[in-house]
């Protein structure tokens, strides 16, 4: 850190976390909050507004993890905040049918060609869990392939060779999931169409679906080419297996159509979540009518939830999926991460850093010792991460906030101003000075 640059306080992050670790296991309710792999102890957070947050030490940020993805607005937006009083107003929730769910439902469904009806549930855990059973449901094949670093949430077939969370704490995969489960999961290497025509090949007929997020964005941002997605699509189709796209980060987020949108491919069912509920906990899978007819009670396949589409979380996506909605809402937002982006690139090269930038839309991730665009897993040098641990420290102290593992992707959001992201990359700037000058 330079002389001039004092350590923020965490003097009250620090005995809130020493109760919390009364309560919770590791003292928190998700583990990559915990900070295991940057310096000290988490900081608690009181406050956000915009492109701010404020922890419980009064220390200001400006925030790129959005609360891991879903705040694209930023923080508290005016919008989403009167929606959700108005409609609490009315009562938080009924177990019952709303016309809420109908209206958001409307927002999503005659925006986005890829799928014709939708099923709200509350987390993108549950939308993945939902997808895989509707698609072994459908095929009536047991099998499911997944890639390395994708992480689709914490179910239990899904929870193999997972990204952040796992690989923050040098796993692989989680305990407690039985070897016949985890032996229904095929993973392979992104990016490797060689191993991709291996699997279907070893697996004939017995593969239901192929999963992956479009934009792998939970193992550092592993951007595909084009081509290996439709080839997927390809291979899915010639083999009778379901292509999910999961876009749960992706999804409203490159694109109001997500990746399938932005690359023009077209999977079989589709996962949603995060922005979906503006903050608050949704998400949803869809696809064609033809698929959704099979989910119950139109269908075998059984999948339900006492809060799924409650109405306070509805009225958070109907307000935050309007102003989405709005012209020119994605072109603003990836133009000024561009250039946020680009400035960077170009200090990093002139001074010859060893600092890769990556991009898609609003999304972002620094690789470090990296000198060309990664496009797996197995490519990220786990030793790079203490440069980021370095860097974490640096730009909380010049008030900059990023997730707490650099194998996490960053987001800008409409609330990051262009004066916001000059100050933001001004920290940025003198951090990489302090870590490589
Ligand atoms: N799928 C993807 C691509 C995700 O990024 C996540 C969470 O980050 C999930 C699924 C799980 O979503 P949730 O944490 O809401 O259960």
């Amino acid at each position: 850190m330079s002389e001039n640059v004092k350590e923020i306080s965490r003097e009250k992050s620090a005995a809130l976390y020493a109760k919390a670790q009364t309560y919770f296991p590791g003292g928190v309710n998700s583990p990559v909050r915990a900070f295991k792999s940057v310096y000290g102890v988490p900081l608690f957070i009181k406050k956000g507004d915009g492109a701010y947050l404020w922890d419980a030490d009064d220390n200001q940020f400006i925030d790129f993890c959005g609360s891991w993805g879903p705040l694209i607005l930023g923080h508290n937006h005016p919008a989403v905040r009167e929606k959700v009083i108005e409609v609490m107003q009315n009562g938080m929730s009924f177990g019952a049918p709303t016309a809420l769910e109908n209206e958001l439902a409307e927002l999503i469904l005659s925006n986005n060609p890829f799928i014709e009806k939708i099923r709200f549930v509350s987390s993108g855990t549950e939308a993945v869990m939902s997808a895989i059973r509707l698609a072994r449901g459908y095929t009536k094949r047991d099998k499911i392939l997944k890639f390395e670093g994708c992480y689709h949430g914490h179910s239990d077939s899904l929870l193999v060779k997972a990204g952040s969370g796992l690989v923050t704490f040098g796993e692989t995969s989680s305990a407690g999931v039985p070897k016949s489960f985890a032996d229904e999961t095929i993973v392979i290497a992104l990016n490797d169409k060689e191993a991709l025509v291996k699997a279907f090949e070893d697996f004939k007929d017995q593969i239901a679906a192929v999963i992956i997020e479009p934009v792998p964005a939970n193992n550092g941002l592993l951007l595909q080419h084009k081509e290996f997605l439709q080839y997927l699509r390809e291979i899915c189709t010639a083999n009778g297996t379901l292509l999910i796209f999961d876009e749960v980060i992706s999804g409203f987020r490159v694109s109001f159509t997500g990746a399938a949108g932005y690359y023009q491919i077209k999977p079989d069912i589709l996962t949603y979540g995060k922005i979906i509920g503006g903050g608050l906990p949704v998400g949803a899978y869809g696809a064609s009518a033809q698929i959704m007819s099979n989910v119950s009670p139109e269908g075998p396949v059984y999948q339900a939830g006492t809060l799924s589409g409650n109405p306070v979380a509805m009225a958070a996506g109907i307000a935050q999926i309007s102003e989405l909605l709005k012209p020119g809402f994605y072109e603003d937002l990836s133009v000024k991460t561009e250039a946020f982006i680009n400035d960077i690139t170009a200090f990093v090269n002139e001074r010859n850093y060893p600092v890769n930038l990556t991009r898609i839309g609003s999304i972002f991730w620094f690789a470090f010792d990296a000198k060309e665009t990664i496009r797996k897993a197995e490519d990220i040098d786990p030793q790079s991460m203490s440069k980021f641990k370095q860097m974490h420290f640096e730009l909380l102290n010049r008030g900059v906030y990023f997730g707490p593992s650099g194998y996490e992707v960053g987001f800008v959001s409409a609330a990051h101003t262009t004066a916001i992201l000059d100050k933001a990359k001004q920290a940025i700037f003198d951090s990489l000075e302090v870590i490589f000058g």
